[in-house]
């Protein structure tokens, strides 16, 4: 039988959520959020209670935050797991990813063809035992054709050859969606539907013993789940039979240096699954 929770642990709760729901904002890039004209006028009329506004504040790191409190929008619906190749169902066929990449062609069966200079695919050996999944091209990406080439990338580059000792041409690296959305938002809904089967058809061509899942966008949607990238992280999840490890983002990690720390507690996991030995100092730390 569950018991009620006494008020103390009530604001635990509450402020746990609240912590967890603003680092998944910061991971995503946001630096600050506004308070709301409302907000701004009743905090000058002394109408939101001090609580609430203190606890509010005590969470961010930014100051002037009381939005983000506020709860997040209902999770889009996803499609089941079977779903997700019968979307394409010729794309079973492609038996190598060149017949994967030849499949999605000139694409365009999304809003964001028109705005791409290249499709990005996707890089590396074809039988990589580890796969890194990032969320969609930026600019660079963009520019080049090629996954992770930016600062971010740059930084991705030294976890796999200064830290974990291989070569980034050993691994197999790509994005959920092919293709840059406008000004690096977030893909949106009808843009992860139409292209992430690619991805699984990437996945079972590869066969990877390894995927590590960049940043809370990959995450959420490999493993079909709205829990925070802090919760997930650290921990052996599993997509198409394979193992998935999350880990923060490189993006986020030029922005919070200090958490290159547990990414590479996460990286050193992948090591120890993939028989990789691990140096007594990480390289890209
Ligand atoms: N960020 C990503 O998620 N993917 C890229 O390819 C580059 C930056």
């Amino acid at each position: 039988m569950s018991r009620e929770l006494s008020a103390p642990e009530h604001r635990r709760l509450l402020l746990d959520s609240v912590r967890d729901y603003l680092s998944q904002l910061a991971e995503e890039g946001l630096e600050g959020l506004p308070a709301s004209e409302a907000i701004i006028a009743a905090g000058k009329t002394a109408s939101v209670s001090k609580p609430r506004a203190s606890a509010a504040a005590a969470v961010s790191s930014t100051g002037g935050s009381v939005r983000a409190a506020a709860s997040p929008s209902p999770p889009a619906p996803l499609p089941a797991p079977g779903e997700l190749l019968s979307r394409y169902p010729d794309l079973e066929k492609a038996a190598s990813l060149e017949e994967v990449s030849a499949f999605i062609g000139d694409c365009k069966r999304c809003k964001l063809a028109p705005l791409r200079t290249h499709l990005v695919f996707g890089v590396g050996n074809p039988r990589a035992d580890l796969m890194f999944v990032g969320e969609a091209p930026g600019a660079d990406e963009d520019a080049r054709g090629e996954p992770f080439v930016g600062r971010a990338g740059q930084l991705l580059t030294d976890i796999i050859e200064r830290g974990m000792g291989l070569k980034r041409s050993d691994v197999y690296i790509c994005n959920v969606i092919k293709c840059r959305p406008p000004d690096n938002r977030n893909p949106e809904p009808d843009e992860v539907a139409a292209c992430e089967p690619f991805l699984m058809r990437q996945i079972d061509l590869v066969r990877p013993r390894a995927i590590v899942a960049l940043g809370t966008f990959a995450v959420q949607a490999l493993l079909k789940v709205k829990t925070p990238i802090s919760r997930l992280r650290g921990n052996w999840h599993e997509v198409r039979g394979v193992k998935l490890m999350p880990t923060f983002h490189p993006a986020y990690l030029l922005r919070s240096p200090g958490e290159k720390r547990v990414v590479w507690q996460d990286i050193q996991e992948v090591m120890k699954l993939l028989g990789l030995e691990i140096p007594a100092r990480g390289g890209a730390r």
